[in-house]
């Protein structure tokens, strides 16, 4: 596909952490180019250079450093826009593009739990899709939204989808180590977080015992989803990681496996995102590591194929309360928001709900 066939997407909230790494991702995606750049009202009209403190590895990209940053509202030359903005603000504004007919591909909250709106991961729930053709019935809307999850149940429901496959999952405790730049920038002060630990997230617990898992792991029955049947226990911590979350899990099942039995679900792990060959999707999709001290967040946050896109489990093994235990790391900002929102949007064009001149396989290479 040359730069013209390329699907032109805004970023909404280019200016934060999350919106950053969108930026650093879209360079040189095979589908995709950025067409348009937003933040909020105090820093529209200035150049993308002014206005962002790029926080990532390498510099600002160079094509987009004198580009002037817009308002968020219908008139932006795109056709999707991925959605970096905090809940509040993206409940009006993800509405507005939605209905004047943009695809919005979200990581806020604001949409996420509603009947209507797939909270998708591709490699989990592909089939929530289905949920669109009635979100813009029912709305009226000439676009839609899609969201994905919270940065922290993203791993631990990848982590566990081929388990609930192949076991059913009843009862699950986690305990999660959660990196810095989960609470966006400037975030949480140096002096709170050194030397600490915080054992508060707001909102955190509910959403990953509540709200996410069980809608993800849901089944979509042609009108909506009916919501999986298990419960979860959640403790959020806030540990001095710069990125990356790290969740020790604790799980009981229908069908009671052996070691063994999960360990090779977990190498046998092939969805569809990878069998269709999308642009993010990592290999391995689930990454076991056999050693006794991993997944460690500074050595393991950045594996797979797409760097930080691959969940990484391990230390597997027998737990006295529940059925097994093990550890699941991955990356917040990439898997856990602007890349998990990327995907999400390859799988939409994969499923035709965006034109794309002939979209093709090509290598990307993304580099964190
Ligand atoms: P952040 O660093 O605080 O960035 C927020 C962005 O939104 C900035 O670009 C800011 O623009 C813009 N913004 C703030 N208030 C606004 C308003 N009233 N109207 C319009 N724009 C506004 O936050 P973040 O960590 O990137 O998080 C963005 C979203 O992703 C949040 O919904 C968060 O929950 C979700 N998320 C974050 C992570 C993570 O690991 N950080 C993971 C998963 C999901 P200005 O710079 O112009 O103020």
């Amino acid at each position: 596909m040359n730069s013209q066939s390329k699907i032109r997407v805004g970023v909404l909230g280019a200016t934060g952490a999350v919106g950053q790494r969108f930026v650093q991702m879209l360079q040189g995606h095979p589908w995709f180019e950025i067409s348009a750049l937003c933040a909020s009202q105090r820093n529209v009209g200035k150049r993308y250079v002014d206005a962002c403190n790029w926080l990532l590895r390498g510099d600002m990209p160079d094509p987009l450093r004198g580009c002037v940053l817009q308002e968020m509202a219908p008139g932006i030359d795109c056709q999707l826009v991925f959605s970096a903005l905090p809940g509040g603000p993206a409940r009006s504004i993800e509405a507005e593009l939605a209905a004047a007919g943009y695809i919005v591909c979200s990581n806020a909250s604001a949409y996420r739990y509603e009947p209507d709106v797939p909270l998708l991961i591709p490699e989990v729930n592909p089939e929530h899709v289905g949920l669109i053709d009635a979100q813009r019935r029912q709305r009226g809307w000439q676009g839609f939204i899609v969201t994905n999850p919270n940065c922290s149940t993203t791993h631990l429901v990848s982590a566990l989808h081929p388990l609930h496959e192949a076991f059913g999952v009843e009862k699950v405790f986690v305990v999660t180590m959660q990196a810095v730049s989960g609470a966006g920038y400037p975030g949480v002060p140096s002096m709170d977080v050194i030397d600490n630990v915080i054992p508060f997230i707001d909102a955190e617990e509910e959403k990953m015992e509540r709200r996410e898992p069980q809608k993800l792991l849901g089944r979509f029955d042609g009108r909506g989803v009916q919501l999986a049947d298990f419960v979860v226990s959640a403790h959020c911590n806030r540990v001095p990681v710069r990125n990356s979350h790290l969740a020790a899990i604790s799980v009981a099942f229908a069908r009671r496996p052996g070691l063994e039995d999960a360990r090779q679900v977990w190498a046998e792990y092939d969805p569809l995102p990878q069998r269709l060959g999308l642009p993010s999707a990592p290999r391995p999709a689930i990454l076991y590591r056999a050693e006794t001290d991993r997944p460690q967040p500074r050595m393991d946050r950045l594996s797979g194929s797409i760097p930080g896109m691959t969940t990484v489990v391990g230390r597997l093994r027998a737990d006295p309360l529940f059925h097994m235990k093990f550890l699941a790391l991955g990356h917040n900002t990439i898997r856990g928001a602007a890349g998990g929102s990327l995907l999400n949007a390859e799988f939409l064009v994969s499923q035709g709900y965006l034109k794309a001149e002939r979209p093709r396989r090509a290598l990307y290479r993304f580099s964190p």
